[in-house]
């Protein structure tokens, strides 16, 4: 069943939040279709400055990520933006790591960057596409030896 993109999740970087406000700002019209969920300050700022209503979950560093890749393992989240800085060192690198392996793990599209983002938002599978759901039965009826 194809169907258009309604839940996004959006982080930046404290060095992208203003290269991710502009690029909200411009998608105004499709992101305001959709359901949006953020980290704490990046939500704060699409709210303030491009005046869309979003959930706002912990800040990145406080747990933001993990959250997200919550909601990504629960298919809750069709898209996931997320502008990092890829020249800071961050205290939560390893929830940045695995919030884009749990992205990528269960097949969602990811714009690391602004044209990226431009990509997604502007193709045809925007508005219609059937992603491909993984299948994890093998890995899930794995067997597991529980005696030593
Ligand atoms: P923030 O978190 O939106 O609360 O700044 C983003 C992050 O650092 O992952």
């Amino acid at each position: 069943m194809t169907e258009a993109i309604r839940h996004v999740a959006l982080v930046a970087h404290d060095n992208k939040k203003s290269e991710l406000i502009a690029w909200v700002s411009r998608n105004r019209d499709a992101l305001s279709r959709c359901s949006l969920i953020t980290t704490g300050t990046t939500g704060k700022l699409v709210a303030q400055e491009a005046g869309l209503e979003v959930e706002r979950l912990q800040s990145g560093p406080l747990g933001g990520d993990q959250q997200i890749g919550a909601r990504i393992s629960e298919g809750r989240v069709d898209l996931l933006i997320f502008f990092w800085d890829p020249l800071e060192p961050m205290s939560h690198d390893p929830d940045i790591k695995a919030l884009l392996r749990i992205a990528t793990l269960w097949n969602i599209p990811i714009a690391c960057n602004e044209s990226s983002a431009d990509f997604i938002v502007s193709s045809p599978c925007f508005s219609s596409y059937q992603r491909r759901q993984p299948d994890f039965s093998v890995y899930q009826s794995r067997s597991v030896a529980t005696v030593a």
